[in-house]
């Protein structure tokens, strides 16, 4: 294991931003963590890098950057309905997804060319198309960086929430998740909630999907929407989609006829951030390298050499726009750093 010094980390954001870390170092062995922690005790600016598809870094880092590359996909018990699969914290997200579609395990399908790492994975609870990490969330393994020791955590102790989990909170940055084990089913569990899936699956007169169908369905939803991060930098939805209170909504529904709400499960209506930014006029606008996508506002792409801090201003503006023209604050759902 090698700390390197002072290297650009331009090829591990998916922003594609130019900045430097004073050390950097790649992780693809739990038995170095204790030897990892104990050399690098005295510095307390650490960042635990997965895929790099959910951060935006504002400037140099001081300090060390972990690049977690821990392997390993491995079923680790079954019974009549459930497969348990343990997955090292570095893989890729959807190699994970590839190889319970091969094996035909239903449970992540619909989170299919979510970009990212596992370890990401439950930190901000992913979910797409009517599914949500959660759902088939059995257990996490990490290493304390706090007393150098390694900690299992149970669903409950995870605190999963719309996006969200207590390593955004609380246990922001003090635990590295070493791996995750999923709880899949053997038997056939579709979720075809979501209208851009419905569509497809009519539009292809196909009766019942199977996974790799319901797989290939929501790749392709996905491509036709969101840009290529090996193309254009960018790190998916850069803002959360606000919930706001019933009376909000009806308001802004009285106004608005075409704003789509759902309902949450603590009676609150979900809405899209896509959408607000859109109706500010923001949607494909562009400042400077930065602009907001074409075919999705939510997106913020670097269409050249922005820095961290032109993509954070452009974000800040769009915050204020939206909060001006219907004053929700839009939360960010990446990473600044
Ligand atoms: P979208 O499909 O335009 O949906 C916009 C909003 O409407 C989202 O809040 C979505 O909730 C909600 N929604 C749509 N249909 C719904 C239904 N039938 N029942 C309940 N809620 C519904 O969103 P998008 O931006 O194009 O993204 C597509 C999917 O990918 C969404 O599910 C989105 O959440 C997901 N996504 C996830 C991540 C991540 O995990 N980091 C990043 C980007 C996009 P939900 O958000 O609960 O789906």
């Amino acid at each position: 294991m090698q700390i390197q010094k002072n290297i650009s980390i331009k090829q591990f954001n998916t922003f594609g931003v130019d900045v430097k870390a004073n050390l950097f170092v790649e992780l693809k062995n739990e038995n170095f963590l204790n030897e990892l922690f104990s050399s690098v005790n005295e510095i307390p600016n650490r960042f635990i890098l997965g895929g790099g598809s959910n951060v935006l870094f504002t400037k140099d880092f001081n300090g060390i950057i972990i690049k977690n590359l821990l392997p390993g996909i491995e079923k680790i018990g079954e019974d009549n309905n459930f497969v348990f699969i343990k997955t090292g914290a570095g893989v890729n997200w959807h190699k994970l997804v590839k190889y319970s579609i091969k094996n035909n395990y239903w449970g992540i399908e619909n989170l299919s060319l979510i970009p990212g790492t596992v370890g990401a994975a439950p930190i901000q609870n992913i979910g797409a198309y009517g599914q949500e990490l959660k759902n088939v969330f059995h257990q996490l393994e990490t290493f304390d960086l706090q007393n150098n020791q390694f900690k299992t955590f149970a669903k409950d102790e995870c605190k999963f929430g719309y996006r969200d989990s207590i390593f955004k909170k609380e246990f922001k940055n003090r635990f590295l998740i070493t791996s995750v084990t999923l709880k899949l089913s053997k038997k056939e569990d579709a979720i075809l909630t979501y209208q851009p899936v419905k569509e497809e699956i009519d539009r292809l007169k196909i009766n019942k999907p199977s996974i790799s169908q319901i797989s290939e369905i929501i790749c392709n939803i996905r491509r036709s929407k969101l840009p290529d991060p090996n193309k254009l930098g960018n790190a998916g939805s850069f803002f959360k989609n606000p919930e706001i209170t019933e009376k909000k909504y009806l308001e802004l529904k009285k106004a608005n006829n075409d704003i789509k709400g759902f309902k949450t499960e603590n009676n609150k209506y979900k809405i899209s951030a896509g959408w607000l930014i859109e109706k500010c006029g923001w949607k494909g606008k562009r400042v400077g390298d930065v602009s907001s996508f074409e075919k999705q506002a939510l997106v913020l792409v670097n269409v050249g050499k922005a820095t961290g801090k032109d993509i954070l201003d452009f974000a800040e503006s769009i915050k204020e726009i939206v909060k001006v023209k219907f004053g929700i604050e839009l939360k960010e759902e990446i990473n600044i750093v």
